[in-house]
């Protein structure tokens, strides 16, 4: 890993854009900031990046040996598409703020640019009870299904048996796969790799549902210039995120310690505590700080909790648990939101009404810049609470 010039992030520089895999290895992957969200893989036109979805990885790499694992011929030949749709690479953050929103965000806008605040939740009961919240994100995505904002939605759904709790990218064309996909889980789901799928399904309007980490890669991809994969891409919904856990935390701790089988698991949530529960009603808490030794790695210098760059961001955040608490941040997403609620789609109630819930996120998205190292750029630490020193003992 070599540690960055902070010049090299000074995004008013134009200059020719000539790095590739290696540089991407060497900044990004080696120096652990990846965060798995696959926009390299997708992104790749040579088809030379792969992607391990094992417990433990959640990594690109490359799949050709012909330079060692980090070096790639094509990158030597011209080939820079990685490197073009890489959210932590270089000045990522004030590309995406700059595309999106024709600025950077302010030193007052930790969690990220945004024209509205509201708590909102899907009007259909059914989809309301699927829905991990409010079941926005399902009614968002069966409304723009409708009305023809998009064909078809990149999400996450269970691979294999939905008691094995693994997740696996899926795209959702129509109401029923949008609820089989509905709720979360708290492994890793690289949705943006789904697009494979849905290009081979001749899809061309996707929403992508994503992580923080995931709904960066857009924007980032657009500002660079990517050309046609970016284009599908037509709708951004992040979901608000501290971490994901490795797969090994339900063998190595939920059923090792608390004798609790994900097979016999129904539901789970974090609201403080990791809530759990199971098919013969039980409901068992466990504490987070227990969870912490199974962090994914990828998440360990993750600064956004508060999915900046989505279209909308939506988190379980606040009193009510049934509510999504719902953070609209661009022209397109205050249009389909106000459109909703026009329609009665949904309910929305101002974000006012909870103000615990707003500072909460301001909060935690203190807490997730922090973890952003010092040798890396620093416009991303921005606005972060000067530490206060230590009081010297007086005698
Ligand atoms: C791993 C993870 C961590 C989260 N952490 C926080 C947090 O710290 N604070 C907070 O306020 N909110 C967090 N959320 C968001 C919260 O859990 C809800 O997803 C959000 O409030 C939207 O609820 P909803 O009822 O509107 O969504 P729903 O209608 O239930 O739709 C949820 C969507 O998320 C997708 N999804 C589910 N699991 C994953 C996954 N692992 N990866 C990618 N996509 C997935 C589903 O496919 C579905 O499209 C997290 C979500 C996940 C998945
Ligand atoms: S952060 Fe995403 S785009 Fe960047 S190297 Fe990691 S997986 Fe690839
Ligand atoms: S904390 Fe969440 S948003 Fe950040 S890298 Fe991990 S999964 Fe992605």
């Amino acid at each position: 890993m070599s540690v960055v010039d902070d010049a090299a992030f000074a995004p008013a520089k134009k200059e020719r854009w000539t790095y590739q895999w290696k540089e991407l290895y060497d900044e990004v992957i080696d120096s652990k900031l990846c965060t798995g969200c696959a926009g390299c893989v997708i992104s790749c036109p040579h088809d030379v990046i792969g992607y391990n979805h094992e417990e433990g990885e959640y990594r690109p790499f490359h799949l050709e040996e012909e330079l060692g694992f980090d070096d790639c011929i094509h990158g030597q030949k011209g080939c820079t598409s990685c490197t073009r749709a890489c959210p932590r690479f270089r000045a990522w953050e004030p590309e995406a703020n700059e595309h999106l929103f024709a600025r950077d965000r302010g030193d007052d806008e930790i969690a990220g640019i945004y024209s509205d605040i509201m708590l909102t939740r899907a009007s259909d009961d059914m989809v309301h009870k699927m829905g991990q919240d409010g079941g926005l994100v399902s009614a968002i995505l069966i409304w723009a299904l409708d009305e023809g904002y998009i064909d078809g939605a990149l999400t996450s759904f269970m691979e294999g048996p939905a008691s094995d709790w693994k997740a696996r990218p899926g795209v959702a064309t129509n109401r029923d796969e949008v609820l089989e996909s509905a709720g979360s889980r708290y492994t890793y789901s690289a949705n943006t790799l789904a697009i494979n799928e849905a290009l081979e399904r001749g899809l061309t309007k996707l929403a992508l549902v994503g992580m923080s980490c995931q709904s960066s890669v857009p924007p980032v991809m657009w500002h660079r210039k990517i050309g046609k994969i970016g284009k599908p891409i037509t709708f951004n919904l992040g979901l608000l995120c501290s971490k994901t856990f490795d797969d090994s935390i339900f063998a190595e701790l939920f059923e090792a310690k608390y004798g609790l089988d994900k097979h016999e698991m129904v539901k789970m949530n974090i609201k403080g505590v990791f809530q759990i529960w199971m098919k013969d009603g039980s409901y068992h808490e466990i504490n987070l700080k227990e969870c912490h030794a199974w962090t994914r790695e990828g998440c360990t210098y993750c600064p956004d909790f508060a999915a900046e760059h989505a279209d909308i961001s939506c988190g379980g955040i606040g009193k009510d648990n049934d509510w999504t608490l719902t953070i609209v941040r661009t022209e397109l997403g205050r249009e389909i939101i106000q459109r909703m609620i026009a329609d009665g789609s949904i309910v929305a109630r101002p974000g006012d009404s909870d103000p615990a819930a707003i500072e909460l996120m301001r909060k935690l998205s203190i807490k997730s810049r922090e973890r952003w190292p010092a040798w890396a750029s620093d416009v991303v630490r921005l606005g972060l609470p000067e530490k206060k020193k230590p009081v010297a003992a007086t005698a």
